[in-house]
This record gives C-alpha cells, sequence and structure tokens, in this order.
C-alpha cells in the first residue's frame, strides 16, 4: 500500500477533530520546558554574562532572519493557508527553516492554525486572548500558557492535503534532528570564527537561546495582542486588529484583521502602502520561477469588506 493509499483509506474513517493521550502530554511537556522556557534563561545568561562578539550578533540576525521565514512564509503561508505554490526545493527548505524554529513541528502547526481560523476568538480557539477572566490572563495564555497543556487537532482532520504530501512530510519527520542542527550550527561556528572552547557556549546562546526567545516572543505577539488591540480596517467575525508597527519584526503578519478577512492571501498587508516583507519575498521567489499560483484578492474585493468610516 502506498502512502496516498494508506492515508486515503485512513481519512474515509471516522475521525474525532481532537485528541490527547499521556504520551501526548509528556512530549508536550519536554517541548514547552526545552523549546519554550529555557530560552528565558539563557537570554538572560547572555545579556548579564556573555556580552555578543560580532560574530554571535551575526549569527542571532540570519538565525533569527531564517526561523522567521520559515515559520512565517513557510508554516503560515503556505502550509496553513496554501497562499502559493513553492518548488520542491524552497517547500523542503521552508519546512527545515520552520523546523529549526522549534514552534512545533510545521504540519502540526499548521493544523492547529487552521483550527485557530475555524474558532478564531471563541469557544475552540487553541490560544485566544479573548476567553479569559482579564485581559492580563489572556494576554498570558496566547503568547505562552497554551502551550503547556493542550489537545492536538487531528492532522488527519486538519491537514489531509499536507499528509499526502510526501516532500513535506521527507522533512517534516526530522523535526528534532532540525531543532538539534539550529543548536549546534551557531555554536560551531562561533567556535571556528573563536578558536576558542567558550565560542561554542557564546554562539550557543546567542545563535539559539536568544533567538528562540525573540522568535518564540513575535509569535506570542500575533496570537496575544493581534487579537486584542489595535485597529480594524475590514469587518469580521473575530477580533483580530492591525499594528502597522509590528510590520518589519513580523515581515508583515501583523496586519492581522487583513489577514483574517483575507486568509488565504498571499500578500497580507494588502495594500502597496502596508510594508510586508513576507509578500515581497513570494514575489521574489515567483520572479525566480520558485513560486507560482500567489494568491491576492482583487482590489474590488478587498474594498467590499472595508468598513466605512461610519462603522469604524
Ligand atoms: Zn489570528
Ligand atoms: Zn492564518
Amino acid at each position: 500500500m502506498d502512502n496516498n493509499t494508506k492515508v486515503d483509506s485512513v481519512l474515509s474513517e471516522e475521525k474525532s477533530p481532537m485528541m490527547f493521550d499521556e504520551r501526548m502530554a509528556k512530549t508536550q511537556m519536554w517541548h514547552f520546558l526545552i523549546l519554550t522556557c529555557l530560552p528565558i534563561p539563557l537570554t538572560v545568561a547572555a545579556f548579564v554574562w556573555f556580552p555578543p562578539t560580532l560574530t554571535n550578533i551575526l549569527e542571532f540576525l540570519v538565525m533569527w532572519f531564517l526561523t522567521l521565514v520559515g515559520v512565517i512564509c513557510g508554516s503560515h503561508r503556505y502550509l496553513s493557508h496554501r497562499s502559493f505554490e513553492p518548488v520542491k526545493s524552497l517547500k523542503q527548505s521552508l519546512v527545515a527553516l520552520a523546523c529549526m524554529g522549534g514552534q512545533g513541528p510545521p504540519v502540526v502547526w499548521a493544523a492547529f492554525h487552521r483550527r485557530h481560523h475555524q474558532f478564531t476568538d471563541k469557544d475552540g480557539d487553541p490560544h485566544t486572548p479573548n476567553q479569559h477572566n482579564s485581559k492580563y490572563n489572556g494576554v498570558f495564555h496566547a503568547a505562552f500558557g497554551w502551550m503547556k497543556r493542550h489537545e492536538y487537532p487531528n492532522p488527519m482532520v486538519y491537514v489531509p492535503d499536507l499528509l499526502r504530501d510526501e516532500e513535506i512530510g521527507a522533512v517534516n519527520k526530522h523535526y528534532y534532528k532540525w531543532i538539534a542542527l539550529a543548536m549546534i550550527l551557531p555554536a560551531l561556528v562561533e567556535f571556528a570564527v573563536t578558536q576558542k572552547p567558550i565560542g561554542l557556549l557564546t554562539g550557543f546562546l546567542w545563535g539559539w537561546g536568544v533567538r528562540s526567545f525573540v522568535l518564540s516572543s513575535t509569535i506570542g505577539y500575533i496570537n496575544s495582542l493581534n487579537h486584542l488591540i489595535g485597529t480594524k480596517t475590514f469587518q469580521t467575525r473575530d477580533n483580530s486588529r492591525n499594528h502597522w508597527w509590528m510590520t518589519i519584526i513580523t515581515l508583515g503578519e501583523s496586519f492581522h484583521n487583513n489577514h483574517h478577512a483575507f486568509p488565504r492571501s498571499a500578500h497580507v498587508g494588502l495594500y502597496a502602502r502596508n510594508l510586508d516583507i513576507g509578500y515581497g519575498l513570494i514575489k521574489l521567489w515567483q520572479w525566480m520561477g520558485l513560486a507560482s499560483n500567489v494568491q491576492v484578492p482583487t482590489p474590488q474585493r478587498v474594498e467590499s469588506r472595508k468598513i466605512s468610516k461610519e462603522e469604524s
């Protein structure tokens, strides 16, 4: 039985949309402790005891940008929303970079994200800040707390298209190896440059610890504050908001109300005046022949969803 037949036969069975067992809870706790919590003390240690060298700063910037592109353009705009179609080499590179980001296996990330769009800001949304007794608790849950213990969306229900794609699966299944590479690579680069054993530690601290903390904080920011405060350009049935001031550090994702209004659009900014580096990269890949089928709504459709001055 080939992979597609196997997936199709499982897909034809009755499936529950969410799943959870104690084995998953264990993996989840380790993932939370090592990939979400550990970077916090490592970041403090880096700032207090190990001032960065120029190479440390470059390692941080390069690893931060690459893993951010992996999560934003790979896990989000491609895997979750299919807003463009990359060629095999770009597709597998994006999945590998998203793995190195340590935000969960990209296919699982996409399953969570599709559920977020299905139940945005309502019961069932895995990380809404709007279902809590205070805004403070809501922000804590959406940015951090939800990752500690939660049910998993069943990939057979949420991402059957991704499970059928063997090119994605071939990279996604090595999630933990990619994370190990993301930890080791900056340490080895710093060691090679300084020729001192301490370089292994500072490379790891700045290239993995600080980088992981900044990336997780960026994603946590989008999950929390982009669903609480800011402006609303489009009518949506949720509390998604736009923050133009975070557009550079989020590669355009902080136009989050635009995104919830047009989730399939590769251009989250929607307007030329809205800086959207993620879309700039997708257009560049399209121009280079690495991406096709780039989804963007017509200006007429965009205008038809806009909130009029009287409504806002
Ligand atoms: Zn959202
Ligand atoms: Zn989305």
